[in-house]
């Protein structure tokens, strides 16, 4: 053991997962947990939850977990954290890109900067941190899952004008990532709908019933049950799926 860091676990895979101190990027780390991988917990501000899930995973699974705080937005700062994982592990298979932000307001109210920290984080940042793993994903291959949202794909909301946007782009930046990294990195796209987490903890009453009764499957979904999508995609038996986006939406209308 060095730093925290158990070096007998390498030849499992070393799994980077963005904004995964909360919500869904933690349910995914959890997942990639249970399978015995190294995981790497990346977030911004939320020092407390990274070191929580880092003690709660490396208890219950005995794996290998690496907390750095970086924020995806600057290159510099991903550019750190890249070189800190390959310091430790001296590599990357799979890279999640999940940190996200959603500013909720109104169409009128909604500013330019907003625009701007919302495609930054949402969009900018997916591809600093892709380009940054990609040079050391491509020398062995690798998976990387870009986290959407069906925002950019068939729900709409005047209320989140910019982070539709930022989806939808990132959506596109998935088809270009596949494109440039092929054939040695396979990169697809996961677009829930809605889920149980913080980004919707402060939803009016009203418009999670509206929701909930367009939703087939009647409920949000929970993290976990998008967690088990993109494990499945880094698995062998999605080795040959590439360039896709996958809806976990429990349907939609
Ligand atoms: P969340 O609970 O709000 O958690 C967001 C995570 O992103 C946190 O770990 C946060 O770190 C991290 N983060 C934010 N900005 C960052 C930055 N600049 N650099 C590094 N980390 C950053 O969000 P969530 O609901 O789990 O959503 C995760 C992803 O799924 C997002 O991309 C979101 O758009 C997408 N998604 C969510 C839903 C939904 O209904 N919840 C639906 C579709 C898609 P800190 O804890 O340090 O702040």
């Amino acid at each position: 053991m060095i730093g925290g860091i158990n070096l007998n676990s390498t030849s499992k895979r070393v799994v980077l997962i963005t904004g995964s101190s909360r919500g869904i990027g933690k349910a995914i780390a959890e997942e990639f947990a249970k399978l015995g991988d190294n995981i790497v917990i990346n977030y911004i501000v939320s020092d407390n939850e990274a070191g929580r899930v880092k003690k709660e995973l490396e208890k219950k699974y005995g794996v290998s977990v690496l907390c750095i705080r970086a924020d995806v937005t600057k290159e510099e700062e991903v550019s750190e954290m890249v070189d800190c994982i390959i310091d430790t592990y001296g590599r990357i298979d799979v890279l999640v890109n999940n940190a996200g932000i959603a500013i909720d307001k109104e169409f009128d109210d909604r500013t330019i900067k907003d625009w701007k920290d919302t495609l930054t984080t949402n969009l900018i940042g997916p591809f600093i941190v892709s380009r940054c793993c990609g040079r050391y994903m491509l020398k062995r291959g690798g998976k990387i899952i870009n986290i959407a949202s069906t925002n950019g794909i068939n729900s709409f909301f005047p209320t989140s004008v910019d982070y539709d946007s930022s989806k939808a782009g990132l959506i596109n930046l998935t088809h270009n990532l596949a494109l440039q990294y092929k054939p040695y990195i396979n990169v697809n796209c996961v677009a829930p709908g809605w889920v149980n987490t913080d980004m919707n903890k402060d939803l009016p009453l009203d418009l999670i019933e509206e929701e909930k009764a367009r939703i087939y499957k009647g409920r949000f979904a929970e993290p976990k049950e998008i967690a088990k999508v993109v494990v499945f995609l880094a698995s062998d038996a999605a080795d040959y799926i590439n360039d896709v986006v996958i809806k976990v939406d429990g349907g939609y209308q």
